[in-house]
């Protein structure tokens, strides 16, 4: 019988070892490849006894798997020999007609010609950043903003510029502060990223007359807005308002995502964009995936077509919102009266604001100990600050759990707090 050896012992050592001088022959842009703070604590968050608020993965809980089992079937059954077979470059046609109905929920009125599908709305981050960006050029962003984003924005070598944000979003006078500033110093605005419902991560809602007078300043000072908006129809009490892009067709490039109203793992989003920008943001999605995934694509679309998801949308909102409520009774409960945090209104996430001598960071090894995890305030921030708060995720541990671990945090910060005053009163 052949005895064969693993993988790694049949290759010679010289090629497992890492390359020399591998830093020198990487490309300048690689430098700017740094794994997340959210991703290197993957690893220990989702170890079971950890209550994890850090990550923000869609809670599919409330997705019947039976039903998704058998579009996926039919799907293949009737019309496999198209769902595995490569498609269009743009997307798939139907789907992008569906699509428009999506958006029409949020006040939009698009030509499926206008859309492109992608590989999730992160893709989408990446094409616009690739044919916008050059070394140096200034991206407008919230403060703080999402980390998926500035990652991508660093790869491309771009200056982030944060821009304040209160409980009513991004704030008018402070972009134009901004807009100034960085005009002042010589550099080019490519454009303002924004996330203007239930914003990762603070869960903050762009309130109406905000989103008009944002859109003037930026028309005006012809600078793109790049309205990202994957929790728009995840909104607990009352519907959003109107999508920006349905306000202004010409100057807004627009993301969704099916990653939280349907399945994150179909990876399927899409960028609406205003029709001179097409052509080169097909050419470009071409260039990395030569098409998006026709299989998943056309899941999408028979989902879309022959299941209630309307229905699948309010069960999810129903979701999280008693997870929204547990971990706010909680934090009243819990944390201490000189801590702050966002009450949002829909989507995943609160952000805690901490007095100012916690660095959460520094604080995380405790959490960990006391079997809570959480992601800290840098994550989100390309200049370094966001050292006193947290972004904590309620989307996907039940509320029994939100409440352990946001009683075990309050204790650490608790703890934290007590340890920075006595370490004062001994200096
Ligand atoms: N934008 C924002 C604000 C997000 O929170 C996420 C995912 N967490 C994305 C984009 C990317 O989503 P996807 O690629 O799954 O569509």
């Amino acid at each position: 019988m052949w005895q064969t050896a693993p993988m790694s012992e049949l290759i010679p050592r010289y090629q497992t070892g890492t390359p020399q001088n591998l830093e020198e022959r990487f490309a300048h842009r690689a430098s700017g490849m740094l794994a997340s703070e959210i991703r290197s604590l993957f690893a220990v968050a989702s170890r079971p006894e950890i209550v994890s608020l850090a990550g923000g993965m869609p809670n599919l809980s409330a997705l019947p798997m039976g039903m998704m089992a058998s579009v996926v079937h039919d799907l293949i059954a009737t019309n496999g020999a198209e769902a595995l077979q490569y498609g269009s470059g743009q997307g798939h046609p139907k789907l992008r007609e569906q699509i428009c109905e999506v958006m029409a929920l949020e006040g939009i009125r698009a030509n499926a010609d206008d859309v492109i599908v992608t590989t999730g709305s992160q893709q989408a981050l990446d094409l616009i950043s690739r044919i916008f960006i050059d070394p140096g050029d200034v991206i407008l962003v919230e403060a703080p903003s999402y980390v998926g984003a500035l990652g991508t924005f660093r790869q491309y070598e771009a200056q982030v510029v944060h821009i304040s944000l209160d409980d009513q979003g991004l704030i008018p006078d402070a972009l134009r502060a901004g807009i100034e500033s960085v005009r002042a110093s010589g550099r080019k605005i490519k454009f303002l990223y924004l996330i203007p419902n239930y914003q990762n991560p603070t869960g903050v809602l762009l309130s109406a007359d905000r989103r008009t007078e944002i859109l003037n300043i930026c028309r005006e000072e012809q600078i793109f807005v790049v309205e990202d908006n994957p929790y728009g129809l995840l909104g607990f009490e009352r519907p959003s308002p109107n999508a920006m892009r349905a306000e202004d067709s010409e100057n807004v490039i627009y993301l969704g995502s099916f990653s939280k109203t349907i399945a994150s793992g179909l990876r399927v989003g899409w960028a609406l964009v205003p029709p001179s920008l097409k052509e080169k943001l097909v050419i470009a999605s071409e260039s990395s995936i030569l098409c998006p995934s026709n299989f998943t694509q056309m899941t999408i679309s028979s989902y879309l077509a022959d299941q209630p998801w309307r229905d699948q949308i309010t069960s999810f909102c129903e979701l999280y919102k008693v997870r929204r409520d547990a971990m706010l009774e909680s934090l009243e409960e819990y944390f201490p009266a000189s801590a702050t945090w966002t009450k949002p209104s829909g989507g995943f996430y609160v952000w805690v604001n901490l007095p100012p001598e916690i660095d959460t960071k520094l604080m995380m090894p405790q959490a960990i100990v006391a079997k809570v995890a959480y992601v800290p305030g840098t994550a989100f921030y390309a200049d370094g600050l966001g050292t006193w708060a947290m972004r904590l995720s309620y989307c996907h541990p039940t509320p029994e759990r939100i409440r352990e671990g946001v009683k075990a945090l309050g204790g650490v910060v608790h703890q934290e707090l007590a340890r920075r005053k006595s370490g004062y009163e001994l200096s």
